[in-house]
């Protein structure tokens, strides 16, 4: 679809979104909550239990960095009391005109109903020096998968269960009940998934893109190279040449892929090297079983202990 044509089709839209979002049609007190991903939404449900609708736009499937808008993320970002994005430029290629043409003044960036979960957590492989986008890196403010370590989970949630307590102060001890209660779960199950890890402090493994260092980070890995030369640059000849001869000096037997890359590559440079490739998931809902943030984990961390397990 062209500029054009979607931007006519935004207009159709909010003109049915007008009658479709009569009275009557909301559920009675609940916060309407959007967020980008289905990261973001799994934390709010910990957090807003039945105070809140959540819907999230990305599937956990698909490349947060290049969502396809679809004309039913307006219909949502116009109905929404509060939307939360990830931040640090992640979904810089598709939501802010979404944002924008959705003509919902609550959800506007600066606005009370405009969250990004990056505000709460720590952010690594922050750029030194000129940032140049030129450069085709799509991480310029550091890192956006951040998610992806349990301590930024747990300082997501609180920042999401301030801003309920903020949007619904009537429910505030509500949500600091649920989000007691999920940071307890958490801090057992991170005990469990160090304990599978620890066997592999410090393994070497090469990624596609750079999905994984606070995971990596968390769980100890060592991410000694990338399929993709930078971040959103596919791969040359003359670096997988490289990245082989790196893999075969360091003996690296793994390589972590999202499951939106081809496997192609991943799956020539595993032959060469004698690695295999293993489809890990950086989002919820990237795979059935991946049905919340614990679940998340449980599947990468087996995983992982099942490839770093054969690779000894
Ligand atoms: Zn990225």
């Amino acid at each position: 679809m062209n500029r054009a044509t979607m931007r006519m089709t935004v207009t159709l839209l909010i003109l049915a979104g007008s009658f479709l979002s009569a009275p009557g049609a909301h559920s009675a007190g609940k916060l309407k909550v959007v967020t980008s991903t289905e990261d973001l939404a799994t934390l709010v449900r910990e957090v807003g239990g039945d105070r809140v609708e959540v819907e999230a736009m990305a599937r956990g499937y698909q490349d947060p960095h290049y969502v396809e808008a679809k004309p039913s993320f307006l219909l949502k970002l116009r109905k929404a009391d509060l939307l939360i994005a990830v931040g640090v430029q992640l979904e810089i290629g598709w939501l802010p005109p979404l944002v924008t043409q959705c003509g919902n003044p609550k959800i506007q960036p600066g606005a009370a109903g405009y969250l990004e979960a990056a505000t709460f957590a720590e952010i690594l492989e922050i750029p030194r020096g000129q940032i140049t986008r030129a450069m085709g890196d799509v991480h310029p403010l550091g890192n956006p998968h951040f998610w992806l370590d349990p301590a930024n989970g747990l300082r997501i949630a609180q920042g999401i269960k301030e801003k309920l307590k903020q949007m619904l102060p009537g429910e505030a001890a509500y949500f600091e009940q649920r989000f007691q209660g999920f940071s307890q779960r958490l801090a057992e199950a991170e005990k469990r998934w160090s304990g599978q890890m620890a066997p592999y402090r410090g393994a070497k493994v090469v990624t596609y893109h750079r999905s994984w260092p606070n995971l990596a980070k968390r769980f100890e890995l060592n991410v000694v190279g990338y399929v993709e030369p930078r971040a959103g640059i596919p791969p040359s000849p003359g670096h997988l040449v490289e990245l082989m001869q790196m893999m075969k000096r360091e003996k690296v037997k793994v390589i972590l892929v999202e499951p939106y890359f081809d496997l192609k590559t991943p799956k020539s440079v595993a032959r060469e090297t004698g690695a295999q490739v293993v489809v890990l998931l950086p989002s919820v809902g990237g795979e059935k079983e991946a049905t919340d943030y614990f679940k998340l984990f449980d599947y990468d961390v087996n995983l992982l202990v099942r490839a770093l397990q054969s690779a000894r």
